[in-house]
């Protein structure tokens, strides 16, 4: 089951219309070291975990050697457990968060890549900048010295309704589009879950992150 919702989805995320490829990033959080070793065996190749705790517990066990997304709530004082193993820190939600991973990434000597998180619809219930605030958190993040700016990460409001969620996504590939004319650095726009990817992508989203599409149901009970 894991293994055909995998080669489906990815054949279905293909491209979105603006000619790029969709990556799609498994995200774990709950599932199990056999599931996730699963998925990453029938093509996953991206894998973003939540839960720094989670991520500690299941780093040696995870085979295949996917790329490692953060894309979960980030405590400052747990980012040196993630120094150096992550490939995007796509949940940069404030300054201070980016600070931390700079500094903890330049005492490595390793520079890390990471996105903006923004907080498209405005609520209160969920972390980012606001998207009025997306250019100066750019170049205020530009300005340390080992953190660098690949996109943007965004999470849609929970509703079904396409003409409050269009608009908001295409406001958010705008927004990538003119990041990206400044700085070719730039090439994520992380955004669309289970619910939403196919309208994100549509948007010019080209990166989404899928997790019961492709698990099913979260095992809460079973690991938090
Ligand atoms: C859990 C999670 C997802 C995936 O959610 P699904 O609806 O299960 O696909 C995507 N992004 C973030 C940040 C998440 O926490």
């Amino acid at each position: 089951m894991i293994e055909e919702n995998v080669k489906r989805l990815l054949k279905e995320a293909g491209e979105n219309p603006f000619g790029e490829k969709v990556t799609v990033v498994a995200a774990v959080k709950t599932q199990t070291v056999e599931d996730i070793n699963r998925a990453i065996a029938a093509g996953i190749t991206d894998i973003g975990d939540n839960h720094v705790q989670e991520f500690r517990d299941k780093y040696g066990a995870i085979e295949g050697a996917p790329r490692r997304h953060f894309i979960g709530h980030l405590q400052t004082n747990k980012v040196k457990y993630l120094i150096g193993k992550t490939y995007l820190y796509q949940s940069v939600d404030r300054m201070e968060l980016a600070e931390e991973i700079s500094k903890r990434s330049e005492r490595a000597g390793i520079v890390s890549d990471c996105l903006i998180q923004i907080n498209i619809g405005n609520e209160e219930t969920k972390g980012g900048f606001d998207y009025s605030d997306g250019v100066a958190a750019y170049k205020n993040i530009c300005a340390l010295p080992a953190l660098k700016v690949r996109g943007l990460m965004a999470m849609l409001p929970f509703t079904d309704d396409e003409s409050v969620l269009r608009p908001l996504a295409k406001k958010m590939r705008t927004l990538y589009e003119e990041l990206r004319a400044k700085d070719d650095g730039i090439k994520y726009l992380s955004m669309g879950m289970s619910g939403d990817w196919k309208l994100c992508t549509e948007c010019g989203s080209n990166m989404i992150r899928l997790g019961t599409s492709i698990f099913g149901p979260r095992h809460y009970n079973a690991i938090r």
